[in-house]
């Protein structure tokens, strides 16, 4: 049978990915600080630590990336609260109504919520920005599973492509943002929301594979 994971009682993935930015936030700013303001880690730990906090535990997948996404909209500053936000609520509401979640309906909902993000953010692909991350994770995941990978398989292609897009900003120049105003001393650093978003993605891999059953 195919592989899926239950949506009730893995609010413990959403606290995971918490845990993760709270760990990364140092490393975070230090990129942002290199072409950016240097506040990313900050802000992004602010928002998944409060998140975190109201959070309940034993809640569903799709409730506690409800309350991570109404916390990254109300609660941070800038541009990232509202694009992650979108992101975070895109899947909440694809995902509400399924009890047990399998490859093609996460894949659905991950491209929704990539399409969602990418549209917020204003950016393309090849802008140096987390889209160069969100869109070739989800879109490796969807063509694994159409291809007819199973579940664990489909989430290493998006952890693969999502690792690829995070390195692939390094020798882009910045299109929007602060950083583009750098212009071409832009390439050669990092993009702050690509890393984040690779950390989210890696994470995100990691602990649905964890539960996959079936
Ligand atoms: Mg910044």
């Amino acid at each position: 049978m195919s592989e899926k994971f239950s949506n009730a009682g893995s609010a413990d993935i959403v606290l995971a990915l918490c845990a993760a930015i709270h760990e990364s936030k140092d490393y975070l700013s230090e990129v942002d600080g290199a072409i950016g303001d240097g506040d990313h880690g900050v802000n992004m730990n602010k928002g998944f630590t409060l998140a975190s906090q109201r959070i309940d535990a034993s809640s569903s997948f799709s409730d506690a990336l409800e309350v991570l996404a109404d916390t990254l909209v109300d609660d941070i500053g800038g541009s990232m609260g509202p694009i992650y936000g979108t992101f975070f609520m895109s899947l909440s509401e694809n995902l509400s109504s399924s009890d047990e979640i399998n490859a093609k309906e996460f894949g659905n909902s991950l491209a929704d919520a990539a399409q969602a993000l990418e549209d917020l953010a204003g950016a393309r692909p090849g802008d140096k920005t987390l889209v160069d991350v969100a869109v070739p994770a989800s879109e490796a995941f969807q063509a694994a599973e159409q291809r007819g990978d199973g579940f664990s398989s489909c989430l290493s292609a998006m952890a693969e492509a999502s690792e690829a897009g995070w390195k692939s900003t390094e020798g882009m120049q910045a299109r929007l943002g602060r950083a583009a105003r750098l212009g071409e001393r832009s390439i050669g650093h990092l993009d702050a929301g690509a890393t984040s978003c690779n950390v989210i993605l890696q994470t995100m891999a990691k602990e649905i594979s964890a539960k996959l059953q079936g």
